[in-house]
């Protein structure tokens, strides 16, 4: 391959729609070349979560993917990504709350395995869906504590036209879960008003969102608003911050974000 091409690549576990689409899609614009990894990572699933019956669909990731003009699609065998190696990347501070306190060795899992994506494809840009704001901010942790030379892209949210955040866990949800699901975002939509606006209303506001959500049928994992920075509950609205959620429906755990000051 020539060296002197700019390679954008963009880590999924497939499943692909029109959120990991746009990824692509700005790949391409700013990149001689896109290179594409699905890879269900076995490292970033609990015990106890949907590893075995994540869905999966090579074929139909292969054709969508070259639809918008990926030029490399890499799907390793889960045997080639982890055996015999020992060596993990552990991230400290922002994974210590939130997803990470919940899902023991999720981050090490993720962090680890795009490291050695990273070390395979060398890109100079890679690209990361803001819907993962956590999984963004330790990208961004190792990214900068290892000197791995990635010109990191954080891409906002791909959202349904209800307002859902497309996810390939979406395909979990019944109908009828799935006409509630847009509940979550418009709870996220009234607090981030309140905080922009009424921040001193939040603490009521958040208690009728989550009773909102409770009504609707969610089981609220967490619902906050935190730093940016350090993912830290916060109450400032003068500094980058995010309201973040993590809630089941049903059997689906859905998580989504909105950011209130822009910093990428
Ligand atoms: P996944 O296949 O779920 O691991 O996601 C692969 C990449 O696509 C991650 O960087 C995700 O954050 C990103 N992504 C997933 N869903 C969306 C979405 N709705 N909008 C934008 N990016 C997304």
């Amino acid at each position: 391959m020539d060296s002197s091409k700019t390679i954008g690549f963009v880590p999924t576990m497939g499943a692909l729609h029109q959120g990991h689409l746009d990824l692509m899609r700005r790949s391409r614009e700013e990149n001689d070349l896109t290179v594409v990894s699905v890879f269900v990572n076995p490292l970033q699933f609990g015990p106890r979560e949907d590893f075995s019956r994540y869905p999966r669909n090579l074929a139909g990731d292969a054709s969508l993917a070259e639809s918008v003009g990926v030029d490399i699609v890499f799907a390793p065998t889960a045997d080639t990504m982890t055996r015999e190696s020992t060596t993990q990347v552990v991230v400290g501070g922002v994974t210590e709350l939130w997803e990470g306190e919940r899902r023991p060795g999720h981050f090490a899992g993720v962090a680890t395995i795009v490291a050695k994506l990273f070390n395979i494809v060398r890109p100079a840009r890679a690209y990361f869906g803001w819907k993962d704001l956590q999984q963004c901010l330790v990208i961004r942790r190792m990214v900068r504590d290892l000197n791995i030379l990635v010109d990191l892209k954080f891409i906002e949210t791909t959202r349904e036209p209800d307002g859902l955040a497309m996810s390939s866990r979406n395909a979990y949800l019944s109908p009828e879960l799935r006409q509630k699901a847009p509940a979550l975002f418009r709870n996220l939509e009234m607090l981030r008003e309140v905080c922009e606006n009424r921040p001193n209303e939040f603490e009521n506001a958040l208690e009728l969102a989550q009773n909102a959500l409770v009504a609707e049928g969610f089981r609220s994992d967490y619902l906050e608003w935190v730093s940016l920075e350090t993912l830290a509950i916060t109450r400032r609205a003068d500094e980058p911050s995010a309201l973040i959620a993590a809630c089941y429906l049903g059997d689906t755990r859905l998580i989504d974000n909105i950011r209130l000051r822009n910093d990428s």
